[in-house]
């Protein structure tokens, strides 16, 4: 499967991607990072889900942020986050699943916009 045509961040806290079939989504970095595909993300997964709360207590400052979107060869991006993980490889593929699944709506990104700029005026 070939990759995006473009994937750029879109206002630090979502990832916007272009696929060469003109399919555009918008995904939040928070959705990005749960999706994670590395054996130690999809390890903490059922924990997650068992406990509900739990998944606060194992959040790490930066856990969100993305520093650095790298690619692997031709097949995958690697994102370096803010806390340092940088195992995950999401392949062109699991990519793609994850814009399908995760796609704001524009109603989104406009609710999304106003909490933000909310709380940077604090
Ligand atoms: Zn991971």
């Amino acid at each position: 499967m070939a990759g995006p045509k473009s994937i750029k961040r879109y206002k630090n806290y979502m990832l916007e991607c272009i696929w060469n079939d003109g399919f555009r989504a918008i995904i939040t970095l928070e959705n990005f990072r749960k999706e994670c595909p590395c054996a130690d993300c999809r390890k903490e997964k059922p924990k997650d889900e068992q406990f509900g709360m739990q998944m606060l207590a194992t959040f790490t400052p930066g856990k969100n942020e993305l520093k650095q979107l790298n690619t692997a060869g031709n097949y995958a991006l690697t994102p370096v986050w803010g806390d340092g993980h940088d195992s995950g490889i999401y392949t062109w593929e699991n990519l793609r699943d994850i814009c399908e699944k995760h796609k704001l709506s524009e109603v989104e990104i406009i609710e999304l916009e106003e909490k933000y700029s909310g709380k940077n005026q604090k």
